[in-house]
């Protein structure tokens, strides 16, 4: 008897998918397999469990090019000589799949925030969610409760701001810039409530999120 243990959850997991979703999405995977991906939408996300970008709209296989990290948060462009995931990533969805839309979706409770905010010690010697999350910040900036702020609109406030921050770093991109300004590619910004499910758009005009179920709908492009 062979001993594998591959944890039982996934194995049910995949055989509900086998089961139930395969059948009705096996041709669009052949599909895709034949033509290559070619998703419109980029998300980036956080690691978080709770947060899937792929639940939340209800994405099929194919429709979201998705990159997740410690607080959704993109760096900004650095061409030196090191590795950087996000801009990989950012490189291959913008210059080789000319997705049309990237969505930075930050969300409620985010732990790499509340890390940041607690100012925690090191996890591991070499605090790598220290240095990460320490890019959120520009030199000299100072993120501190103001008076009469609650703790948890502080932390709130933080969680939008990391969505923010990354729609402006974003922009340091060259290749990001080029395709925004000649409309090809759209940048947008989304919270998520954890607890109640709600999906918050941010509106760039007045730079609130709107909550997504009183947007108007749209009909097609
Ligand atoms: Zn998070």
């Amino acid at each position: 008897m062979i001993m594998i243990s591959f944890p039982q959850r996934l194995l049910d997991g995949y055989r509900a998918f086998a089961t139930q979703r395969l059948p009705t999405e096996q041709n669009r995977y052949r599909e895709l397999s034949e033509r290559g991906q070619s998703p419109e939408v980029m998300v980036i996300g956080c690691c978080d469990s709770r947060v899937s970008p792929e639940v939340i709209f209800d994405a099929g296989p194919g429709e979201l090019f998705v990159m997740r990290n410690i607080a959704n948060l993109v760096p900004i462009y650095q061409p030196d000589d090191r590795a950087h995931g996000v801009s990989a990533a950012l490189e291959f969805a913008v210059s080789v799949l000319r997705i049309k839309h990237i969505v930075i979706l930050g969300h409620a409770q985010c732990g790499g925030i509340r890390a940041f905010i607690d100012k925690i010690a090191p996890l591991s010697p070499g605090d790598f969610i220290g240095k990460w999350m320490a890019m959120f910040i520009k030199p000299g900036e100072i993120v501190e409760q103001r008076p009469h702020e609650t703790m948890q609109d502080f932390v709130t406030r933080i969680e939008k701001a990391a969505v923010f921050r990354s729609l402006e770093n974003l922009m340091t991109f060259p290749f990001v810039r080029a395709r925004v300004e000649s409309g090809e590619l759209q940048l947008h910004g989304a919270y998520f409530g954890v607890a109640e499910g709600t999906l918050f758009i941010l509106d760039k005009a007045t730079k609130e999120f709107r909550k997504a179920s009183e947007l108007p709908i749209s009909i097609g492009e």
